[in-house]
């Protein structure tokens, strides 16, 4: 793992304040309590430049921007799919890029966003993973991926037929989240907020590579819904292909699942990049069948994006398909993610690789996205 530089001293921000730290910073101001509401309702609805807040008198606008993180990240950069998916390229105020996506459906919207500028963690197949690790985001930064999303559905309203609302959010993006647990902690303290953003537990999926304790403590405290970074089901391929197994074996993993708080009708997914002839022959069935709980557990096939450089090919589509009925055929719940974004180069940093790659070319709208694979 590569180490994480610390981010305790960066100044607060305003996504990450909760209703009663506003309620106290207005007092500090000199400002009514109402202030801090008003503030909130702002925020909550994706606009936290002070001087877009139309009801707020002109010095607390001022005040606010002396003392806050406003806006802690600003887009540098929007690519649309043909399939309505956006990517978004962030540039952090403090230095730094990250992506998120927004993945609009007929009944939900979800924004899948990033917890770190890299990946401490080294997965062979990922794009990400190759990238040096910068750092650690902090809550608000994290919550602020969520916010200018919002802000951006509410300029551009997605097509008819698709959800106009933002309703679900995904720890999926640059990073390995537990790899950042404080402020990952911290940001889903707000999203779960009635006061703040308020989405359900339900609606909140974070995905991590297998880090057996931070597993157990995101639990503990946050019974969202979690996903794995699985993609193979032996020691020996799953050590190749995501390293951390090697301090966190699949046995230790199996043990940490088993006792996953499962709300009903609550499944945990295995995600599984299929990497053609490396973790998706009958052999890796098998494998799969063997460490698969039916009463608990979902795998989701994902096909492998390439990217430049990668020595990997991904599974055919019709391959994958014949995988997911074997397993089906075996009792386990499977199914092959559809493909967002394609046109884009929606994977796990992709954009953010683009972007440097042809750096100083001004964004255009009908270029290119998603991420943590
Ligand atoms: S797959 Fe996830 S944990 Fe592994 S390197 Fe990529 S972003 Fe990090």
């Amino acid at each position: 793992m590569k180490p994480a530089k610390p981010t305790a001293s960066l100044p607060p921000t305003l996504p990450e304040l909760s209703l009663p730290e506003l309620e106290a910073l207005m007092a500090e101001l000199g400002q009514p309590r109402f202030r801090a509401r008003q503030v909130n309702d702002w925020r909550n609805k994706g606009v936290c430049d002070p001087d877009r807040m139309r009801n707020l008198p002109a010095a607390l606008r001022r005040a606010l921007a002396e003392r806050l993180v406003c806006e802690p990240l600003t887009l540098a950069r929007r690519q649309v799919s043909r399939d309505g998916t956006r990517k978004y390229l962030f540039r952090l105020a403090r230095g730094g890029m990250v992506e998120s996506v927004l993945i609009p459906e007929a009944s939900r919207a979800t924004v899948c966003v990033s917890s770190q500028v890299g990946c401490v963690l080294d997965c062979p197949f990922c794009h990400t993973g190759t990238q040096n690790f910068e750092t650690n985001l902090t809550a608000g930064e994290i919550l602020a991926q969520v916010l200018a999303v919002k802000r951006d559905m509410a300029a551009e309203p997605l097509p008819t037929g698709m959800h106009g609302q933002l309703t679900h959010v995904v720890y999926m993006g640059m990073g390995e989240p537990l790899a950042n647990e404080r402020a990952v902690h911290a940001s889903l303290e707000r999203l779960l907020d009635a006061n703040g953003l308020n989405i359900s537990r339900r609606r909140i999926t974070v995905s991590t590579s297998g880090l057996v304790p931070q597993i157990a403590r995101l639990g503990a405290r946050f019974p969202v819904n979690l996903a794995i970074s699985l993609h193979a089901a032996t020691d020996a391929l799953r050590d190749r292909l995501v390293p951390v197994n090697r301090t966190w074996p699949l046995a230790r993993l199996r043990q940490c699942l088993d006792d996953w708080p499962l709300g009903p009708q609550r499944h945990v997914t295995l995600e599984y990049v299929m990497l053609a002839g490396v973790n998706d022959r009958e052999e890796d069935v098998a494998a799969l069948a063997r460490f698969v709980r039916p009463d608990r557990e979902r795998v989701n096939l994902i096909q492998f994006n390439p990217w430049p450089g990668a020595p990997w090919r991904g599974s055919p589509r019709e391959h994958m398909n014949a995988f997911a009925q074997a397993l089906i055929d075996k009792g386990i719940r499977a199914t092959v993610r559809r493909s967002r974004g394609d046109d884009i180069m929606a994977a796990c940093g992709q954009l953010k690789a683009g972007a440097s790659a042809n750096a100083g070319e001004p964004a255009t709208a009908e270029e290119e996205h998603r991420a943590h694979a």
